[in-house]
């Protein structure tokens, strides 16, 4: 069956990975919010956030996280109040040098749209569409990107077969013409083959929790650049 469409997971596999502390990601927005209580608001940001992540992970994907939106409505923070808009800033600057393509992945995506593949996204984010369009934007990325999917807008996650479903019927492929990429074996692969789709793993991530190393993908692409090889090997399958 010919490859109508390639789909990407986000962080991990359009950038490289990257370890990051999630309680400095708060302070770094605490710090701004209410410096005299820091500490105590970050440590309860991400408490909060860690337990969105986990209900979202014990569903596999039935429930998903939601917007970050609600981390702060639940801590009572107005979210249209100048101060939370200008430590939402720092937030979003700490993350910045973790939200860089990967060096290969501008030539891999006009490879697969030269080929007439349409390329999708679907990344279990917390984050707004608008931070992830304006990274890819940043990136040039965003004109080879024909859909994108993002579960702070759904109320389903990787790897709920739901998830894939939303991004194949925006694409308007069948699972079997259509190719995931991910770096988890549990949210990515086992998800995405579950949801009858091929599947692409790139290997590079250290991973906290579920794995299941079960999980087979139909490929692993050790550079992002090994894609379009193995997407135009199984284009020539019968
Ligand atoms: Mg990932």
């Amino acid at each position: 069956m010919a490859v109508r469409a390639v789909v990407f997971d986000w962080g991990g596999t359009l950038t490289p990975w990257h370890d990051v502390d999630l309680t400095a990601q708060w302070y770094a927005y605490a710090q701004v919010y209410d410096p005299a209580e820091a500490a105590s608001l970050a440590r309860r940001l991400r408490d909060r956030e860690e337990q969105l992540w986990q209900q979202q992970r014990a569903s596999a994907g039935a429930v998903s996280t939601g917007a970050l939106d609600s981390l702060f409505l639940a801590e009572g923070i107005d979210i249209n109040d100048a101060r939370h808009l200008r430590a939402l800033g720092h937030y979003l600057d700490f993350w910045l040098p973790h939200t860089y393509a990967d060096p290969d992945a501008l030539d891999l995506l006009r490879g697969l749209k030269g080929r007439g593949c349409l390329v999708g996204v679907l990344s279990n984010t917390m984050w707004p569409r608008s931070y992830h369009q304006e990274v890819f934007a940043r990136d040039d990325l965003d004109a080879f990107i024909d859909v994108a999917v993002y579960s702070s807008e759904l109320s389903v996650a990787k790897p709920h077969a739901s998830a894939f479903g939303v991004v194949l019927q925006a694409l308007a492929v069948r699972p079997e013409e259509a190719v995931f990429v991910g770096d988890r074996l549990w949210d990515d692969i086992q998800g995405a083959r579950e949801a009858g789709m091929r599947t692409i793993w790139i290997p590079h991530s250290t991973l906290p929790g579920r794995e299941v190393p079960e999980a087979r993908p139909d490929a692993t692409a050790q550079r992002l650049q090994d894609i379009l090889g193995i997407v135009e090997r199984w284009d020539q399958l019968p």
